[in-house]
C-alpha cells in the first residue's frame, strides 16, 4: 500500500499519516521526491487499512494497492531513480558507467597495468575478483586477502573505486573494508543470510541476477539487501539458462526496460558472463547502452589467452579502448554520456 501525498502537503500532514499507519502496526517507508511525497506501509495486516480514513486525512492526495511483493526497490515506493554512489562516481545518474578489469585478481604487476589501461580507455571503476566463485573445486579459487589488497591499492594507484566478489557471511567484513561495492555473483544471488549480511554492511551492492532468476526473484534478492538497511543496490544482467548451449548463457535485453519500469535502482549488463565468448562481447555491449543500461561490467585481460579464469570472453586491451569508441558513438546518439 502506498499513500501518494498532495504536492506541497506540509510536514505536518505527512506526519500525521505516517504516526496513523504506524499505530496500525506498518513499518513506514518514506520517499521524498522532487515532486511529491509517497509512504509505504510495510508488513503489518493490509485488512486494517480503511482507505477512506487514509483518504480523508489532510494532505492525502491517492491511495494505492501494491500488487507486487517487493517494495522498498519498487518504482512505485520511489518513482525517482537511486543514484549508487560507488567512491565518487554516480551509477544511474544518466551517465553512462563502464566497469572493467579483470575476471581474478592474479598478481600486482598486471593488475596495475590493467587498471591503468582500462582506465585510459575510460572505465571509471575497476573490477577483479578475489573470492572466486568456480564450477570446479580444482580451479583457481581465488587470492582472499591477498587479492584483496592488491585490488585496493591497484585502484588506489590508479585513482578508481574497486568492485569484487564476496561468496561467504563471514568474508563480508574483512571484503567491505577493501571494495567500494560489493559484489553478490550470480550463484548467490538467492543466499538470503549472505544479501541481509550485506544489506547490514553499509557499502553499495551490486546484485548479479542469478542464471535462473525471473525478474521477481532478483528483486525480492535485492528486497533482502533494502530490508537489511541499504538501498544502494545496482542490478546486474549477466545472462541466464536457457535451452541455448551456443553462448555461455543468454543476455535477457528485456531486463533493461522491466527493471527500469518495476524499480527505481540502476542496471549493469554484464556481456562477458552472458556470452563467454570475447567476440561476441563488443555487439551485446552496445545493444545494451542503446537499449538504456545505466552501466556495463566487462572483463578486461593483459593476454586473455594466458588468463587464470574466463580468458575466453575477456577482452584485451585494445579491444576494449576500441569497444569504448564505439560506445561513446552509442551514447552520444541516444543523448547520454559515458563517464570519464
Ligand atoms: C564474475 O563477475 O566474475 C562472476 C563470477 O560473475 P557471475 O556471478 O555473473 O557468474
Ligand atoms: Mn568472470
Amino acid at each position: 500500500m502506498i499513500i501518494i501525498m498532495r504536492r506541497g502537503a506540509t510536514p505536518e500532514e505527512i506526519e500525521q499519516v505516517k504516526a496513523k499507519l504506524e499505530g496500525l502496526g506498518f513499518g513506514v517507508h518514506l520517499s521524498e521526491g522532487v515532486k511529491r511525497t509517497i509512504l509505504g506501509a510495510i508488513g503489518g495486516d493490509k485488512s486494517k487499512i480503511d482507505v477512506e480514513q487514509l483518504m480523508s486525512l489532510p494532505g492525502v492526495e491517492r491511495v494505492v494497492h501494491v500488487m507486487e511483493p517487493y517494495k522498498l526497490v519498487s518504482r512505485a515506493f520511489h518513482p525517482d531513480d537511486t543514484v549508487v554512489e560507488v567512491g565518487d562516481v554516480k551509477v544511474g545518474s544518466g551517465t553512462l558507467t563502464v566497469i572493467a578489469g579483470p575476471c581474478a585478481v592474479e598478481n600486482y604487476t598486471t593488475l596495475l597495468e590493467t587498471a591503468k589501461e582500462v582506465k585510459k580507455a575510460g572505465a571509471t571503476i575497476l573490477r577483479g575478483g578475489s573470492f572466486k566463485p568456480r564450477t570446479s573445486p580444482y580451479s583457481f579459487q581465488g587470492h582472499g586477502l591477498e587479492g584483496l589488497k592488491m585490488l585496493a591499492s591497484a585502484g588506489k594507484a590508479v585513482g578508481l573505486p574497486v568492485v569484487t566478489e564476496v561468496m561467504d557471511t563471514r568474508d563480508v567484513e574483512v571484503v567491505a573494508q577493501y571494495a567500494d561495492l560489493l559484489q553478490i555473483g550470480a550463484r548467490n544471488a538467492q543466499n538470503y543470510p549472505l544479501l541481509k549480511e550485506v544489506g547490514q554492511s553499509g557499502v553499495p551492492v551490486l546484485l548479479k541476477r542469478g542464471m535462473h532468476c525471473t525478474y521477481e526473484d532478483w528483486l525480492l534478492a535485492a528486497e533482502y539487501i533494502a530490508s537489511s538497511g541499504n538501498t544502494q543496490i545496482i542490478l546486474a544482467e549477466r545472462g541466464i539458462r536457457t535451452f541455448e548451449t551456443h553462448t555461455r548463457n543468454t543476455l535477457d535485453l528485456s531486463a533493461v526496460p522491466v527493471i527500469h519500469k518495476l524499480s527505481h535502482l540502476p542496471v549493469v549488463v554484464d556481456p562477458s558472463h552472458a556470452t563467454g565468448q570475447a567476440e561476441l562481447v563488443p555487439a551485446m555491449a552496445k545493444a545494451a547502452v542503446a537499449a538504456g543500461s545505466d552501466a556495463l561490467m566487462i572483463e578486461v585481460h593483459h593476454n586473455p589467452q594466458t588468463a587464470w579464469c574466463d580468458g575466453r570472453q575477456s577482452l584485451n586491451f585494445q579491444q576494449f579502448s576500441q569497444l569504448m569508441d564505439e560506445i561513446r558513438t552509442i551514447a552520444q546518439a541516444i543523448g547520454r554520456k559515458v563517464a570519464a
